[in-house]
Formats: structure tokens, C-alpha cells, sequence
């Protein structure tokens, strides 16, 4: 199918009829991914419990990883040479996950999002397509000490500070030695990952309703 890595705990996510991995993050109807989709609820359950939006497992404490474009890089770039300097980046609704699994993303969206260019088929939406770490200008595979997010006007957005690494590319494609290395050398997250992120959109939503009411009780 692909000649491109996939690190453990993406291999064990549900696949696309062309045998793509799907993100936790992206809803289903029915068997079908909808990868241009909108909706809150895989999102709020990956921010709540602190998952990782790709593969769907938890993220340990410490950094976390996103592909950002060329000029978030470069902000990025200026906050590790200076402290402080990055703390009022702009909220994004673009979420976190492994290094690992973000250098997959960056490097498998090109692909993912031209399959059927190769095969002569008609377009379809592209896979990862939050993550895109192949547009024009450059970009990065990018971790951060520290997220906060918030529900706003029906979106949970995320802010990153503190940045911690930055892998810059030209293309997405670029990071693919930095995937090997990272596959070979990080454990991979404990799993198995919750059914409510698998291919059952009822089960996420029900998850999100119970995460939503649980903070209404707190706050
Ligand atoms: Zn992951």
C-alpha cells in the first residue's frame, strides 16, 4: 500500500477503503471516514484525556508534537532563541500528538492527500488533512512544553507555548529519515486505544457528551 513507516500505534488504527490509516481525530459516517468534516467531539476527547490526535493513545507527560506551516516555524524559530517570545501565538483548532506520529503525518500527507493522482482514479479528500505539512512555504514537525484548550464558537482550539523542538522541511517528505530514527527509537504508547476513537461515531459522541457534562459539574 505504502512504502511509508507507520509507526505501531498508527498501524493499528482502522483504515480508509484505500487502506490508509484514519486519524483519531477525524469522524466517520457509517464505514466511511469524513475527513473534511467538522465536529468537536473526537477533538475535545483527545484534549480532555490528553491523546494524541493521530493514533488515538494517551500522551505521557512532557512535550508534545503538531506540523506547523512555514511561518508558524519561523515564529517558532524566534521563541527557542529568545524565552517568552512565543507566548502569544494565535490559538489554532490544529492538535497535538507523538512525535512520531506527527513526523508520520508530515511526511505521509503529500501522499495521503495525492493517492489517487498515482492510480488515475477521481480526487478524493485528502487523509491528515489537518496536518498540512507539505504547503507551500515550508514547515515543521514542531513540540511544546505546554498546551491549553477551550471550547469557542462550537471549535476546541489549542494554544502551544513554551516550545521545546523544531524540525523545519522544505516538504513534509524531508522528515521521513527523522520518522524511521523516531519509530526504531521511541517506545510506543501503551495501547490498546479506546473503541470510542475507533470507527464508531456514536461511541465518540457519547464519550464527548460524558466529558462535556463531567466539566459542566465542575465548573
Ligand atoms: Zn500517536
Amino acid at each position: 500500500m505504502s512504502e511509508i513507516p507507520l509507526p505501531p500505534a498508527v498501524a493499528a488504527r482502522p483504515r480508509d477503503q484505500r487502506g490508509y490509516p484514519v486519524p483519531a481525530i477525524t469522524p466517520w459516517q457509517g464505514d466511511q471516514p469524513r475527513f473534511a468534516a467538522t465536529g468537536i467531539a473526537r477533538t475535545y476527547i483527545c484534549a480532555v484525556e490528553r491523546r494524541c490526535s493521530i493514533c488515538g493513545l494517551t500522551m505521557a507527560a512532557g512535550p508534545v508534537w503538531r506540523v506547523v506551516a512555514g511561518p508558524e516555524a519561523d515564529a517558532i524559530a524566534a521563541g527557542l532563541a529568545g524565552p517568552g517570545a512565543y507566548a502569544n501565538a494565535a490559538a489554532t483548532a490544529e492538535a497535538p500528538g507523538h512525535r512520531a506520529c506527527m513526523l508520520y503525518a508530515a511526511v505521509a500527507c503529500p501522499y495521503l492527500a495525492h493517492p489517487t493522482a498515482r492510480r488515475g482514479q477521481d480526487a478524493v479528500t485528502p487523509t491528515l488533512a489537518a496536518h498540512r505539512g507539505d504547503r507551500g512555504g515550508g514547515g515543521a514537525v514542531a513540540g511544546f512544553a505546554a498546551y491549553r484548550f477551550r471550547i469557542q464558537q462550537g471549535t476546541v482550539l489549542f494554544r502551544f507555548t513554551e516550545p521545546a523542538e523544531l524540525l523545519a522541511h522544505t516538504a513534509g517528505t524531508e522528515q521521513l529519515d527523522r520518522l524511521v530514527a523516531a519509530i526504531a527509537a521511541e517506545p510506543p504508547p501503551p495501547g490498546p486505544g479506546p473503541g470510542y476513537l475507533d470507527d464508531d461515531e456514536a461511541a465518540a459522541e457519547r464519550r464527548c457528551t460524558e466529558l462535556l457534562s463531567r466539566q459542566d459539574a465542575v465548573t
